[in-house]
């Protein structure tokens, strides 16, 4: 079953969340906000090759909104590319996960929470890295 979208905003907490021109600061470059839906559906349609109809269905929205979507976010990460802005992936982040297979991490989000494969190698051997660093004090009053 779906999970309803949380599109909360966070700014400023999660420094990874950020791609940015490599040395520029941020408060020079103009920013580029990916909505969560919008992240969802390159997910879905570039990374995972899905169909437009399945990933609509996925996200629970009709193949028209996920077209939209879908274009609104190519839009912004072609601008956010060409043009040099950085660009801010904005979902609420529960947790940092690391892929055994290949070393990748991410971040796990609310919205990707059902996630269990890794995002770049698709190997099933992640984990929740926050288990492993228990004790690393960053995140103080991060709640879910
Ligand atoms: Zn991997």
């Amino acid at each position: 079953m779906p999970r309803p979208f949380k599109t909360r905003r966070i700014y400023g907490e999660f420094a990874s969340d950020y791609f940015k021109p490599r040395g520029r600061r941020l408060s020079e470059l103009e920013e580029i906000h990916l909505e969560a839906d919008e992240i969802e559906a390159l997910r879905l349609a570039d990374l995972k090759d899905e169909y437009q109809n399945d990933a609509a269905d996925k996200m629970g929205i009709s193949r028209q909104t996920f077209g939209n979507i879908l274009k609104r976010a190519h839009k912004k990460v072609a601008d956010g590319l060409i043009n040099g802005k950085a660009i801010l992936l904005t979902p609420a982040v529960s947790g940092k996960i690391w892929c055994r297979n290949c070393g990748g991490t991410w971040a796990e989000t609310d919205l990707f929470a059902e996630r269990e494969q890794c995002p770049i190698c698709f190997s099933n051997e992640v984990e929740l890295e926050a288990r492993h660093h228990s004790g690393h004090g960053r995140r103080k009053g991060h709640k879910r």
